[in-house]
């Protein structure tokens, strides 16, 4: 097995883009031999009422060129489908059957697609980044309640999307077909990046946050040891979330994909990353398996099960710390994968540096 990775990126939220010193966030980077920084890059998220998104973008300039000056490699975290107050498309969200309204924008919608890439442009335009990796946001969101890796603390259920008026008028709603519609919708807009993307910034990695299982059948003979199972049927990401992202990776739409095995289980990353290296004959490449840091783990988080009146909820022994990391990255190493990214900056701590630092 190989000693070492390849690379190892890092996902920067945020709280941290803005709090940390840029100086300081890339020292810290440096000491952990990460050598690829993805601080998320749209200034208009909503929940940050101490700063503008020129004061944000300001921000981002500086973590860019110091992460240059280490020569370290930016890709941007690039959203724009989560939906905040501040775009011009808010109303183009999702839309429940219920007609309550989701927090996702419309793929569909072919008005919202040439937001998100006018959004694009200009990002590709404005940053002197490395890379795209795309936020995970990129579903058609059934309104999925339950997902270890982030709701927590909810029973899970599903309430189907999109019901806009815009899906009205042109979508198979509730015919066998819909499905299928929706992640051809979803396909077609990663398409119209990476073109762009190739196009404005040729070279330039584009790559997308992917959500985990994709295919929960894949698990069926592990059942016993998968204690999510039940609740896995509603955010599988290709049948669930619509987001086939194995297609993308397959149609050369992406060059690699950043599954989210947040979990402390050392059995649940390893299936997961079985399953990936099922999806990809070229896995150790083109899959980056994500990591959770500290308190990023569904164990610490939801509980070890679908019930969220697990008692073992917010258990400390279920974070991720620099042992529990330093054994997910010998799995990795030892199964053959070579590049790696973690779940985030804002949970790392100085005992991870060490450990990231002896496998790259
Ligand atoms: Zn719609």
């Amino acid at each position: 097995m190989a000693a070492q990775f390849r690379r190892m990126a890092m996902w920067t939220w945020p709280g941290a883009v803005y709090n940390e010193h840029p100086q300081r966030m890339v020292e810290r980077l440096q000491e952990g031999h990460v050598d690829i920084v993805i601080p998320y890059i749209c200034g208009q998220r909503d929940g940050h009422t101490c700063w503008t998104a020129e004061e944000y973008d300001e921000r981002l300039r500086a973590i860019i060129e110091e992460a240059h000056r280490a020569d370290m490699k930016v890709h941007a975290c690039f959203d724009e489908v989560n939906a905040y107050r501040a775009m011009p498309v808010y109303d183009l969200r999702q839309v429940r059957k219920d007609g309550s309204i989701g927090s996702v924008l419309c793929h569909a919608n072919p008005a919202v697609v040439d937001y998100v890439l006018d959004k694009l442009r200009w990002t590709l335009a404005e940053f002197d980044c490395d890379g795209i990796n795309l936020e995970d946001g990129y579903i058609f969101n059934q309104n999925t309640i339950y997902d270890p890796a982030h709701t927590t603390g909810e029973l899970f259920q599903v309430v189907p999307v999109c019901y806009c008026s815009y899906c009205q008028e042109h979508a198979p709603i509730e015919k066998p077909e819909w499905a299928q519609w929706k992640q051809e919708q979803l396909t077609a807009l990663i398409a119209a990046e990476s073109a762009l993307v190739r196009k404005q910034k040729p070279g330039a990695p584009f790559s997308v946050a992917a959500r985990m299982p994709y295919d929960r059948s894949f698990y069926a003979p592990h059942k016993q040891e998968v204690p999510y199972f039940d609740g896995w049927e509603v955010c599988q990401s290709r049948d669930a979330l619509m987001a086939d992202w194995a297609a993308w990776l397959r149609r050369g739409h992406i060059d690699f994909a950043c599954p989210m095995s947040y979990f402390h289980s050392r059995r649940l990353v390893e299936l997961e990353t079985q399953e990936c290296r099922h999806l990809s004959p070229t896995a150790a490449n083109d899959i980056w398996i994500g990591l959770g840091l500290g308190e990023c783990t569904a164990e610490y988080r939801q509980g070890n099960g679908d019930d969220p009146a697990t008692e073992n909820a917010k258990d400390p022994a279920l974070r991720n710390d620099g042992a529990a990391i330093e054994a997910l990255l010998l799995d990795q190493l030892r199964v053959g994968q070579e590049k790696v990214v973690f779940f985030s900056y804002e949970h790392l701590l100085d005992e991870h540096l060490s450990v990231m630092a002896r496998y790259r």
